[in-house]
C-alpha cells in the first residue's frame, strides 16, 4: 500500500489508464478538428466524437443528438439553468417577473451561483431547505411550484454528504406541471443506473473528472422529444453543437470521456455493491470504536462510495494535520485565508464547530480494503489522541450537558 491514500474521489477521480489509451492517438494521429467536414483528418476526429456521444447517451439512457459538449459540469449547469431561464422568461431582461425557479440551499455552487445571478436579473427563486437528513422529496418540490414557474434544479446526489434526492418522483411533477426539470448529476451518472426516459429528466449535467475520465470536459443532456426542450447558448461563434455551445471540440477530452462512460457502463454494477460494503465497514467501525461520531444526511437513502462524518469533541484542523497519510475532504470550505464552515453542512443544522470537525471520505475505482483498515485505524488514532486533550470531553464523560454549561466571561 503507498501513502498517502486516496479517498477523496468526489472531488476528482484518477483517469483510468484504458481512458488514456483511447484518447492518445487523437492527440498525435487523428488530430483533425472535427468541424473540418472535407478532409479525412476531419471525419475520422468527427468519428471519435460521434462515437463518444453515442457512449455518453448510452449511459444515461439518451439518443446521441441530446448530448452537448462542454467543459464541465460547472459550465453544463450554467447552460442549462440560464439557457432555460432565458429561453423560457416570461418577460424581458431588465425587468421583474420574468419567471420563477425552484432550486436547493445545498446544491453545489455551480448552481447556485448562476440561480443568484438570475435573481439579480429579475427572475424569482425558491430555496428550497432540505432540513436535517438532506433529502429534497418530490412534495417539497410540488409545494413550491407556481404558475409562473419556468425551471427546478434538483442534484440526483449531494457531492459533500453523498444524499440522493428523489428525481424520479420530482420529475413526475415538473412533467405534470409543464415545467423544465435539470439535475446535476454529477455525482450520480456512472456511479449509479440513470434513465433520463424513465426519470422524466429534461436537463442532466455530468463531468469527466468524476468518472475516471480527463478533466475539463463534460455534458449537458438536453431533451429533445416529448417534450423538446430550448436552450439560449451562453457562448457565440460557429454554432457547434447545434448552436447550443459554439467553440471547437475538445476532441481527446471527448473521446476520453466516452471511454469513461462506456466503462461505467460496463463496471458500474460489481463496483457499486465491492464499494458499498467497504463504505459501511469504515462507517460502522469507525462508529463502534468511538462515541460521538455522527454520519451525515439521510442514513440510506446514499451514494455508496461516499460518506460524511463528524467526531465531536476534536478540532477540524488538528484532525486533518492528525491524518496526514489519508487525503480526503473537511467539512471546512477553504475560501482564501479564511476558513468556512460548510454551507452544506451548515444546511442541514451542524453548528460551527462539528461542521468544522467532519470528514468526507469518497472511495473510488482503486480503494482497496487494506486502505480502508489503515483509514480507520488512523482516524481512531487521531480522534483519541485529540480528545485526550480536550476538557470538554472529560467533561462530556462526566455526564455533563455541554451545551447547558453558562460559561463566565469577563
Ligand atoms: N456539481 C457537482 C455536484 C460537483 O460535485 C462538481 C464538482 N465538484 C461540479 C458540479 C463542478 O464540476 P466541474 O469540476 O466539472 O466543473
Amino acid at each position: 500500500m503507498n501513502l498517502p491514500i486516496y479517498m477523496d474521489n468526489a472531488s476528482t477521480t484518477r483517469t483510468d489508464p484504458r481512458v488514456i489509451e483511447a484518447m492518445l492517438p487523437y492527440f498525435t494521429e487523428i488530430y483533425g478538428n472535427s468541424a473540418s467536414r472535407n478532409h479525412a483528418f476531419g471525419w475520422a476526429a468527427e468519428k471519435g466524437v460521434e462515437l463518444a456521444r453515442e457512449q455518453a447517451a448510452s449511459l444515461i439512457g439518451a439518443g446521441p443528438k441530446e448530448i452537448v459538449w462542454t467543459s464541465g459540469a460547472t459550465e453544463s449547469n450554467n447552460l442549462a439553468i440560464k439557457g432555460a431561464a432565458q429561453m423560457y422568461a416570461k418577460a424581458p431582461m431588465g425587468e421583474t417577473g420574468r419567471g420563477h425557479i425552484v432550486t436547493c440551499i445545498i446544491e453545489h455552487k455551480a448552481v447556485l451561483d448562476p440561480c443568484k445571478r438570475l435573481e439579480r436579473e429579475g427572475f424569482d427563486v425558491t430555496w428550497l431547505d432540505p432540513g436535517a437528513d438532506g433529502i429534497v422529496t418530490a412534495e417539497m418540490v410540488a409545494g413550491a411550484l407556481r404558475e409562473d414557474t419556468i425551471l427546478v434544479s434538483i442534484m440526483w446526489a449531494n457531492n459533500e454528504i453523498g444524499t440522493i434526492n428523489d428525481i424520479p418522483g420530482i420529475g413526475a411533477v415538473c412533467r405534470e406541471r409543464g415545467v423544465v426539470f435539470h439535475t446535476d448529476a454529477t455525482q450520480w451518472v456512472g456511479k449509479m443506473p440513470t434513465d433520463v426516459e424513465k426519470d422524466n429528466v429534461d436537463l442532466l449535467s455530468w463531468s469527466g473528472h468524476k468518472i475516471y475520465g480527463p478533466g475539463g470536459v463534460g455534458a449537458l443532456y438536453v431533451r429533445r422529444r416529448r417534450p423538446r426542450v430550448r436552450l439560449q447558448a451562453q457562448i457565440d461563434g460557429g454554432g457547434h453543437e447545434r448552436g447550443m455551445r459554439s467553440g471547437t471540440l475538445n476532441v481527446p477530452g471527448i473521446v476520453g470521456f466516452g471511454a469513461a462512460c462506456a466503462i461505467c457502463s460496463e463496471e458500474m454494477e460489481t463496483e457499486r455493491e465491492r464499494l458499498l460494503a467497504l463504505r459501511l465497514k469504515l462507517e460502522n467501525e469507525l462508529k463502534s470504536r468511538m462515541d460521538v461520531v455522527e454520519v451525515n444526511g439521510h442514513a440510506d437513502r446514499r451514494l455508496p462510495h461516499l460518506t460524511n462524518i463528524s467526531f465531536g469533541f476534536v478540532e477540524g484542523e488538528s484532525l486533518m494535520m492528525g491524518i496526514k497519510d489519508i487525503a480526503c475532504s473537511s467539512g471546512s470550505a477553504c475560501t482564501s485565508a479564511s476558513l468556512e464552515p460548510s454551507y452544506v453542512l451548515k444546511g442541514l443544522g451542524l453548528g460551527d464547530e462539528l461542521a468544522h470537525s467532519s470528514l468526507r471520505l469518497s472511495l473510488g475505482r482503486w480503494s482497496t480494503e487494506e486502505e480502508v483498515d489503515f483509514a480507520i485505524d488512523a482516524i481512531h488514532k487521531a480522534v483519541e489522541h485529540l480528545r485526550a486533550l480536550s476538557p470538554l470531553y472529560d467533561l462530556h464523560n462526566e455526564g455533563v450537558d455541554i451545551t447547558k454549561i453558562e460559561w463566565q466571561t469577563h
